[in-house]
């Protein structure tokens, strides 16, 4: 039976020639595009570590918070200056003057700024502070702001949308590609399924990564903080990232000397863990640079070997 609408894994080449590994041979079967972000390398071996708050509340939380994630290791900084909420009656960001805040942060620190754009009207202003622009899970089938992002000549972090298939998701980073921005990274951040609210927020889908890599040469990060919606999972769902091969982390970091977060508190970790998260995805570029040594003797035998272990469609 032919369904309208459906699209298959097989189709990617087709409807995604521009983000697809197989219509790209330049990159070859494991090849990786690598975006930067102010001197920070998507995709260049070692993984990023993004933290930071999830909303930017105040001068002294966020560039207090910034130094704390730069103290830890981290390479960027993350913190929502226009937040996406359930209730319109939330907290919905400080908008204008939480961009001033990051920028203050950035100034401070040096740490590179990701954040979330969510009104297409917003990008030109969002982007003037921003290193990178943060298209959220709630807007990844919004194909006016992608094209918008995508005409601002700043790299994106394209969250997949909770219910997103990884067709529809390579689908909304070709509505970027398309309009001359290839500097895109992915970022899994978790996907509804039956038990998602029961004992954590969503299904970290680490099953993905690999998958994506197989039909994408973009870089791929995980947020082990939304997907999972508990703090003391966050440690071990990162490193469970990292050992599945996503290229970085966006984790959120809260300190509670500044107040109760406004939003997902309940998800946060403090500076030291995140520290630690910083030494194992230092460490695993460590095992990473001794493994593709030991690679490169067979290598022919490894892109196929990946595929026979994926069991995935070539
Ligand atoms: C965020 O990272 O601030 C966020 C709102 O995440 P998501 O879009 O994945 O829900
Ligand atoms: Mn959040």
């Amino acid at each position: 039976m032919r369904i309208a609408g459906q699209v298959h894994i097989d189709d990617i080449p087709k409807i995604c020639p521009l983000v697809s590994r197989a219509a790209n041979p330049q990159y070859g079967e494991v090849g990786t595009r690598v975006v930067e972000v102010a001197g920070v390398r998507f995709g260049g071996g070692r993984p990023v570590v993004i933290g930071g708050p999830c909303a930017v509340e105040s001068h002294a939380q966020t560039v207090g918070l910034a130094h704390a994630v730069k103290r830890a290791g981290a390479d960027m900084l993350r913190g929502g200056a226009y937040k996406p909420r359930t209730s319109p009656h939330d907290f919905q960001g400080s908008g204008l003057e939480g961009l001033c805040i990051l920028s203050i942060a950035r100034e401070e620190t040096g740490l590179p700024i990701v954040t979330e754009v969510m009104d297409p009207r917003l990008v030109g202003e969002v982007a003037q502070v921003a290193d990178m622009l943060q298209v959220g899970s709630r807007n990844m089938h919004n194909y006016i702001l992608l094209a918008e992002v995508g005409r601002a000549r700043k790299p994106i972090l394209l969250k997949r949308g909770m219910s997103a298939s990884l067709c529809e998701w390579l689908g909304a980073a070709e509505y970027i590609a398309k309009q001359g921005n290839l500097d895109i990274v992915l970022c899994e951040r978790g996907i509804r399924g039956f038990p998602s609210g029961e004992y954590s927020r969503y299904v970290l889908d680490l099953n993905v990564i690999p998958a994506a890599k197989m039909l994408t040469f973009l870089p791929i990060i995980v947020d082990p903080s939304h997907a999972t919606g508990v703090s003391a999972m966050v440690e071990p769902a990162s490193r469970a990232a990292l050992e599945m091969g996503s290229h970085g982390l966006l984790i959120e970091v809260a300190d509670i000397s500044f107040g109760e977060p406004k939003c997902d508190g309940l998800q946060a970790i403090d500076a030291a863990a995140l520290a630690r998260i910083v030494q194992f995805a230092h460490e695993k570029k460590a095992v990473r640079s001794q493994e593709s040594g030991v690679r490169s003797k067979k290598e022919t035998q490894s892109s196929s070997a990946l595929k026979a272990t994926l069991a995935l469609p070539s």
